[in-house]
């Protein structure tokens, strides 16, 4: 689930593996490890805790020109020097990082075991590297596959062999690997970020592929040890964008640069002629388009909620019913795939496991599935049947803001291709796009304008509990804005519709719970002011976030520019990044790296 790089080349491979690693660091995890192959055999560290923790660890010399290294974010035992990666076999002699889960790791164990062999770890990657070592085969390619084929689970894995120095072999199962291909040297990781420092040009391994690495070139092959010719792409990241520059978290950089992301986004999507969206990537002719009956969109966290909010958008401008489930219980429940039902995964990296596995249930049933991401190239963005980059550029704090918004975005300009093929007039349609081009300049002044925000913030985060409370289109915005508020704050937050307040939650009103409020102008005005009464009534603080338009008697008001109903819920969950972000920074806490959490979440 976390990280892997590597290389070889002519360069000294330590810091490029230590560079990667720190690299991948925004992904979360637990432990970090590298082996080194040089002139007098391979050196191994590990250690618990950060990347600079292993660096602090390393010898003074550990020379060498290829190397793996890992972070790693544990499933299988705790997070302890011996459980980090790599792995290796009793002689030291082959050395494995992988990232993901090998399901039948206890078998494989117990026959080790069996065999006489001694563990030394809880993990199921160090059986990877006990069987690639008890591999009769003549070459180290054919010991990779060999032990592939006896592994069920997910697995991006990298192999060093110091009998064949010359070369890493990496295979890939269901969790990301890429390869960098540089001049006379090669890169491997889990994630484009950790080499772009190095080289724009990359290789994406599919499931079920391995590849030779050395420091000419690569060589692609397949389970069946059949070559595949495959030429490198160019990422469009650059080094720079992964640099905090002057601001002090990710967080806070990735919230404000939210409305020239989205100006790049927007850039040739809209059609004012027509007054509609431009997506032809998504690979839909109007006639198809036609054909759905129903929108059904599935991601996990942040992203489901952003699918709610834009089953909501497209059920208004397009009326088809749609609806939004998280992906990790829609590919456990059997689910019924139906022809006239356009499916729509949501993952900013693109490698949400339970996602793409949602995608692959899709497909395999026979339905239509079509694609929001924001990495290029990544799993999902591959396997779907078309689809609508997000562009937001790359998001490095765990907790998501700018892609969230960008997904927001891409369901109103989903939802409007949708609506203008159908019922949704001109006039309507040019409502909304002059609302989408008037966005990114109505996000800045929000973003500009924080000191209220952080005031509320502070508020809050002296509640050791608290409701986002919203309802119809401000409900997904709740949701997001609690979830937000939890995953960095450690507080407890929990988003309710606010309609079902006084059929339950109100019992727990009173003034150590504060609530946040998400009120837009809307034909529900009347009836969410009135719900505001209830909580007053009961002694609880409430911050709502409304438009200046809104008359409230709250203890704060936080207020947002007006858009298009349909677009309001978008600019009100701006300030709920913002309430989260000072809240976590009122309590000390580590904002771009929330505990217990992990970037992209690759495993099951
Ligand atoms: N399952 C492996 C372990 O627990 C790898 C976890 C990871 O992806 O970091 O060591």
């Amino acid at each position: 689930m976390c990280g892997i790089v590597g290389y070889i080349g002519g360069q000294a491979a330590t810091p490029i593996l230590i560079d990667g690693l720190t690299q991948l660091e925004y992904r979360g995890y637990d432990s970090a490890g590298i082996a080194v192959l040089g002139p007098s055999g391979a050196r191994r560290v590990r250690s618990v805790g950060r990347v600079r923790d292993l660096e602090a660890a390393l010898p003074k010399r550990l020379a060498g020109k290829a190397g793996i290294g890992h972070t790693r974010w544990a499933t299988h035992g705790a997070p302890s020097e011996a459980n980090a990666h790599p792995q290796a076999d009793g002689a030291e002699r082959i050395f494995v990082v992988h990232n993901g889960i090998i399901d039948n790791a206890r078998s494989l164990r117990e026959a080790l075991q069996a065999d006489g062999v001694q563990l030394t770890s809880d993990t199921d990657t160090e059986a990877i590297a006990h069987l690639v070592a008890a591999a009769e085969e003549d070459t180290l390619e054919q010991a990779v596959l060999a032990t592939v084929g006896r592994l069920t689970g997910t697995f991006a894995l990298a192999v060093m062999d110091t009998e064949h120095p010359d070369r890493i072999v990496v295979a890939r199962n269901g969790s990301p690997l890429i390869l960098g291909v540089g001049d006379h040297e090669m890169f491997v990781a889990s994630d484009v970020s950790a080499v772009v420092r190095h080289t724009s040009q990359v290789v994406h391994l599919d499931d079920g592929e391995c590849a030779t690495v050395t420091a000419g070139g690569f060589h692609l092959f397949t389970a069946e040890a059949e070559t595949v010719g495959r030429s490198a792409t160019t990422v469009e990241m650059t080094a720079a964008e992964l640099e905090l520059g002057n601001h002090e978290h990710f967080m806070l950089k990735e919230i404000l640069e939210q409305p020239q992301s989205l100006e790049r986004m927007l850039t040739g999507r809209l059609d004012d002629r027509f007054a509609t969206a431009r997506l032809d990537g998504l690979n839909l002719d109007p006639q198809a388009m036609r054909r759905f009956k129903r929108v059904k969109i599935l991601g996990c966290g942040s992203a489901y909620y952003m699918g709610q909010l834009g089953a909501s958008v497209i059920e208004e401008l397009a009326r088809i019913p749609a609806d939004a489930e998280p992906a990790s219980e829609f590919r456990y429940r059997n689910p019924i795939i139906e022809p006239d039902t356009l499916y729509v995964a949501v993952s900013q990296s693109g490698e949400t496991a339970d996602t793409a596995f949602a995608v692959q249930e899709v497909k395999r049933k026979g339905g239509t599935i079509v694609g929001l991401v924001n990495v290029v190239g990544s799993t999902i963005a591959r396997e779907v049947d078309g689809g609508l980059y997000l562009h937001a550029g790359p998001e490095v704090s765990v907790a998501s803001t700018k892609a969230n918004t960008h997904m927001a975005v891409g369901f109103v300009l989903m939802a409007l291709a949708l609506g203008r093929v159908r019922d949704l007039s001109i006039t309507d349609g040019a409502r909304i796009v002059r609302a989408l081009k008037e966005l990114p300049r109505q996000i800045g002044e929000i973003v500009a304008d924080g000191a209220k925000i952080a005031e509320a913030a502070q508020l809050l985060a002296q509640a050791p509990s608290l409701f986002f409370i919203g309802r119809v289109r401000g409900y997904p915005t709740a949701r997001e804005g609690a979830q937000k508020f939890k995953e960095i704050s450690y507080r407890h937050a929990e988003a309710y519709q606010t309609s079902e307040l006084k059929h339950g939650p109100l019992a727990l009103i009173s003034p150590e719970l504060p609530t946040v409020a998400v009120i837009p102008d809307d034909e529900l005005l009347d009836r969410n002011i009135g719900a505001l009464h209830e909580i007053s009534a009961r002694g609880g603080d409430i911050v709502a976030i409304t438009h200046d338009t809104v008359e409230v008697d709250t203890r704060l008001k936080i207020t947002v520019p007006k858009s298009e109903p349909e677009l309001d819920p978008i600019l009100l969950m701006i300030p709920t990044q913002l309430l989260a972000y000072h809240a976590a920074l009122a309590l000390g806490e580590n904002i771009d790296k929330p505990r217990n959490l992990a970037k992209s979440v690759t495993v099951e």
